[in-house]
Parts: C-alpha cells; structure tokens; sequence
C-alpha cells in the first residue's frame, strides 16, 4: 500500500517539487546543510492526505486530521537547525508526532528518535510511514506528552510541536544537563514565541528564535 502510494507519488510530486521547496527555505534563511538534504529527500506528500498531496510543499501548514496540522516547512527546518546547533545529540524527545513528518526529519539526523502522541489514529499512522521509509530508530508513546517520557528520560534535546500556555515543568526536568527544549509558548490565536531553553547547570537559559503558530499542546493540566 505504502509502495504504491510511493510510486504514485513519485510522477505527482516529484524531486524537482522537494528542491523547489529547498530553495525557498534557503531563501528564508535556512543554512544548515544536513536538514536541507534530509527535508530535500524526505517525501512529504506521503504524510498528508493523498487529496492534499499536490500541495505537500508549499511552505504552508496542511490538516492531517483529528483537527490537526503538519507543521510548515520552515517551522520543522527552524527548529531541526535550532535542535542541531552546538552538535548533533544522540538522544531527542519528540512532543506531538502527528503526521510524523518532523519524526521522519529527526530520525535520519540523530540517533534516536522518542515521540509522543496523544491521538491514537495519528500515532498509528505516522508509524506506518515512517516505517515505511526505513526509518527503525524511533520509539513511539501514546500519552500526553507534557509529562514527557519518563521510561527513556534524560534526553540530549526535546522538541515540542504543539503551542503550551506553559512550559511544562516535566520537560524541563527530563532535559540532560546542558540539553535544550524547544517548544512554541503562548496563547492559541494569539502569536507564539519558539523558544529554546536550555540547561546549564542548576538553571535554565531562554532565547526567543521567532513567531510562530501551532496547534494547541492539549493537557489533563497537571503538567502544563
Ligand atoms: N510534528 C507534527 C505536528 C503535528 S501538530 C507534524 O508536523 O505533523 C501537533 C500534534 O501534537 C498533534 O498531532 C496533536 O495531537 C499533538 N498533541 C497535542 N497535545 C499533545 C500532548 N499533550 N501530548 C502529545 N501530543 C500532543
């Protein structure tokens, strides 16, 4: 099904499709060669709905279903780079793996992928495709993830791709030291910073790389 589907894509959406998209993100800003190879090569269009497939490159967000979206291509070549600086870590947990595009990006940059979700037909589905694609360096959880993920805690870096009002505390406490969280804070219809916190020592350090706008992080409120 996945091989079909593959193969179908590939006369819809093509490499000239994914370079188009490359150039542009270079256009905004994106240095970082390994993440503009992997997004370069990932196909994208297997991650949305086969009606919106024509549409997987455009630098905007699509629905994926469950109210949910694909996060836009400069918001997952933002944060992989923000992820990447100051050296590759071995060990990234992902909050929100919805389509399970920005999984797909992470798991060829990194060792091992842990990705949480909390809509049960998403997470089976991101599954299939990544599989699909040979990617076996990733875990997956069906939970709410602003408790993180214990099991596997401490992580070089997290990732949240979901806006929280707050930062949840779990997160921050299931960093590695010298480890960085990035997530998007703020209010839903209203601007979101991206922040990336980070841990040095007994504290935290925070620096705001842009605006952006996510879906909401949905909690049983305990954690975030
Ligand atoms: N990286 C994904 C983004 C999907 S949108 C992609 O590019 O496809 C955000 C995802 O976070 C949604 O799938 C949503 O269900 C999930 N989510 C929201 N709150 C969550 C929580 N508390 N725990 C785990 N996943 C959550």
């Amino acid at each position: 099904m996945l091989g079909e589907r593959l193969i179908r894509g590939i006369g819809m959406t093509s490499q000239a499709a994914r370079d188009r998209m490359v150039r542009q993100l270079r256009e905004l800003g994106i240095g970082d060669q390994r993440v503009l190879e992997v997004m370069g090569r990932t196909p994208r269009h297997l991650f949305v709905d086969e009606a919106l497939a024509s549409r997987a490159y455009a630098n905007t967000s699509l629905p994926i279903g469950q109210g949910q979206t694909i996060s836009q291509p400069f918001t997952v070549a933002r944060m992989t780079e923000a992820l990447l600086e100051g050296g590759v870590p071995e060990r990234v947990l992902e909050v929100g793996t919805g389509s399970g595009y920005q999984t797909a990006v992470l798991a060829q940059l990194v060792p091992r992928v842990y990705t949480v979700e909390r809509i049960r037909s998403l997470s089976m589905r991101a599954r299939n495709v990544v599989r699909g694609l040979g990617l076996h360096n990733v875990r997956y959880h069906l939970s709410d993830g602003s408790w993180g993920w214990m099991q596997y805690a401490p992580y070089d870096a997290i990732l949240v791709t979901a806006a929280a009002e707050r930062v949840p505390h779990p997160l921050l406490e299931q960093l590695a030291p010298g480890a960085s969280l990035i997530i998007p804070v703020g209010r839903q219809g209203q601007a979101q910073r991206l922040q990336c916190i980070r841990r040095l020592g007994s504290g935290f350090t925070a620096t705001t790389l842009h605006t952006v706008h996510f879906v909401p992080l949905v909690s049983d409120g305990g954690a975030a």
